[in-house]
């Protein structure tokens, strides 16, 4: 039965990368019907931001991934004390001493100074693990002394060998030992390293698929060792290509926002922020859909449908696949009623509406004629606001405009012949091919020295802007002044 786990260290506000990260494993895990785990490891006590673990819970919960096991919900058939690795630390004390007592690992006694001097002095001589070289050097005597405090607990990397493994993304890897020093296992403040702590929980926590970020690659030929050491079956490792800036350097905030909960903030929907991250990294084996719902994901997904390369980030997509997200759930009855709520409060608090007085009717159509415009549900008012408040003609970007509209070839007298041709429909013709009609030939009879199509077409567009200008302030169909 398969068990993947998200295991994010809470050391900050979850990134796109854990978004992802966490994304995945649930998408695997609920496409085998298999258990998504959440695991906080939080051992590197100097890192751990207070309240990044709640944050972590809480993007899960808002992007509609949540876990099945983790700390706030327990597994009821196996015997899992805790799913936070500093409550745990007994375990590992326990599985660090009987690597010692097997002889797979050592108590290394150096001090962080000898230690520099070693590696120094190695540097020199080209070899590339000193601090092995310097403990093997000390005396057993003085490593049996040691008091709890005074040491580490170091595992042993012949370096003589080759680990070799297949990554379902990566393909076939292999690492020389010869490049991998001796790893601290358990730290001499107790707390054990993130090696240790996630191979034991790894395999205590009974976990088939280890998917994870490519900048832990370099780590798996250390964990497969443990699992060896241990005489443990190892899992199946899946590594994510890494997430690119535009320029394919490492994401990195300096570019742009990478935290999740920034994209909140801007009132991105949960489903697009979710579809955009399955994007990075995999695509659909064989159709070039964009737009998926999480079922849909679930659906496609698989391991191998995974990608090798990087993938850039382009938040451009996300803004093109909340437009259709919002689209998508503005058609389903259900989820019509929870954006037409929150757009409902947005225009009482933005435009001081009294609630009471939106017709949800009336609401649900203003919000048809808008709806392919909207970008993100929080901003929609301004482009509702024409249907529910009068425009503000004196706000400095209406002023802007009527400038603009003034200084064009047409004239106030022909904009009154406009609203007169209008005057004449009657609320029946109140369509938007009637009115654009009515636009042209207006068109047609104010400028006759207008002859191709093209020339009428981009009067009738002017028409239109200076209609809209009247009506609502602004020339454009998009975000309206509201001052
Ligand atoms: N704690 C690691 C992190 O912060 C987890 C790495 C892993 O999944 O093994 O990403």
């Amino acid at each position: 039965k398969v068990r993947v786990r998200y295991a994010p260290s809470p050391t900050g506000m979850m990134h796109l990368g854990g978004l992802r990260t966490a994304l995945f494993n649930y998408l695997f895990a609920k496409k085998n019907n298999g258990t998504f785990i959440l695991r906080i490891e939080d051992t590197d006590r100097a890192r751990t931001v207070e309240g990044s673990a709640k944050n972590l819970e809480d993007c899960l919960t808002w992007a509609g991934i949540p876990y099945d096991e983790g700390p706030a919900r327990p597994a009821t058939h196996i015997d899992i004390p805790s799913y936070v690795q500093s409550e745990r630390l007994a375990i590992y004390q326990q599985h660090a001493d009987r690597l010692l007592e097997q002889g797979y690992a050592y108590r290394c006694v150096c001090t962080p100074e000898e230690l520099e001097n070693a590696r120094n002095l190695k540097a020199k001589k080209g070899a590339i693990m000193p601090e092995r070289c310097s403990c093997a050097s000390m005396q057993d005597k003085i490593r049996a002394e040691a008091k709890p405090g005074e040491f580490t607990i170091r595992m042993k990397v012949p370096s003589d060998k080759t680990t070799k493994f297949t990554d379902v993304v990566k393909g076939n890897v292999q690492f020389s030992n010869q490049q991998i020093d001796d790893q601290i296992l358990m730290k001499s403040d107790g707390f054990p390293t993130y090696h240790l702590a996630s191979v034991v929980d790894d395999h205590l926590m009974g976990i088939t698929h280890i998917i994870r970020g490519e900048e832990w690659l370099n780590s798996t030929p250390k964990h497969i060792l443990l699992y060896e050491y241990f005489g443990w079956k190892t899992p199946v490792f899946a590594h994510l290509p890494l997430l690119l800036n535009s320029d394919k350097s490492k994401l990195s905030k300096r570019q742009g926002d990478v935290s999740v909960d920034s994209y909140i903030n801007k009132g991105y929907l949960p489903e697009a922020l979710v579809n955009f991250v399955a994007l990075l990294g995999w695509s659909p084996s064989e159709s070039n859909k964009e737009i998926f719902t999480l079922d849909e994901l679930v659906d496609g997904f698989t391991l191998e449908s995974i990608n090798k390369s990087g993938s850039v980030v382009n938040i451009e997509r996300l803004d093109w696949m909340n437009v259709n997200h919002i689209r998508l759930l503005l058609a389903n009855d259900d989820s019509y009623l929870v954006l037409a709520k929150q757009i409902k409060d947005s225009l009482v608090q933005r435009l001081a509406i009294d609630e009471s007085s939106i017709d949800d009717g009336y609401l649900k159509r203003a919000i048809h004629c808008i709806k392919e415009r909207i970008v993100k549900i929080d901003e929609s008012y301004t482009l509702l606001a024409p249907f529910f408040v009068h425009p503000q003609m004196n706000s400095e970007q209406a002023m802007k405009m009527k400038e603009k509209i003034w200084k064009s070839d047409v004239s106030p007298a022909q904009a009154n012949q406009l609203l007169q041709n209008l005057s004449e429909l009657d609320e029946s013709q109140y369509q938007s091919d009637v009115i654009y009609q009515t636009l042209q030939s207006t068109a047609r009879t104010l400028y006759p020295e207008l002859k191709t199509d093209k020339e009428i077409t981009g009067k009738t567009n002017q028409l239109m802007s200076v209609l809209r200008y009247l009506i609502t302030a602004n020339p454009t169909g998009g975000n309206l002044p509201l001052t």
